[in-house]
């Protein structure tokens, strides 16, 4: 089921999530979760949500990453839902990307983020999983994990005149690149 998505100044946005049983995430309860992440950020048009961006302070986020994505990268994730994950930075070495969030809508800010990390996370069937990731898709899962530690992108702008409305980052970003 379509949810709908709390936004910039709801306080479920900055609570730490509860992490999930093996119990809880075989539950039929969290079958219908999973399914309402999926509706969601397909109905939002999104690559990643988490849970709490539909109002449950729970330890899980979905990432999609189809190959024909509007970020324009090469590299592609099927639907993964990352339950109770950990990252761990493995390089030193950051990469800058033009961030945008459904709960922030209609703006973009320019953040920097370790490139290259590995994330331990339980799947579907509770089974520990391990992922190493560089690139975007590393950015992708640090801004979706965020979400489940009360933490948006915008926290990570180190120069606030690197904040803009989409419509102006379309026009004076996009158009110099
Ligand atoms: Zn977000």
């Amino acid at each position: 089921m379509i949810k709908p998505i709390c936004r910039l100044g709801n306080p479920v946005l900055r609570k730490i999530c509860k992490e999930l049983t093996k119990q809880e995430v075989l539950s039929d309860s969290f079958t219908q979760l999973k399914q309402d992440l999926k509706d969601s950020m397909k109905h939002y048009g999104g690559i990643g949500i988490a849970a709490p961006q539909i109002g449950i302070e729970l330890n899980v986020a979905l990432i999609e990453l189809g190959p024909t994505n509007r970020y324009g990268a090469e590299i592609s994730l099927p639907a993964t839902y990352f339950i109770n994950p950990k990252i761990k930075v493995l390089s030193d070495s950051s990469e800058g990307n033009w961030e945008g969030c459904l709960s922030v809508p209609g703006l973009r800010g320019y953040v920097e983020r370790p490139n290259h990390i590995e994330v331990t996370y339980f799947d579907e069937l509770f089974i520990e999983r391990i992922l190493e990731v560089k690139g975007f898709l590393a950015v992708v899962i640090q801004h979706e994990l965020d979400h489940l530690y009360g933490k948006l992108y915008i926290d990570h702008i180190k120069d606030l005149s690197l904040l803009s409305f989409q419509e102006e980052f379309e026009a004076f970003v996009l158009s110099q690149k």
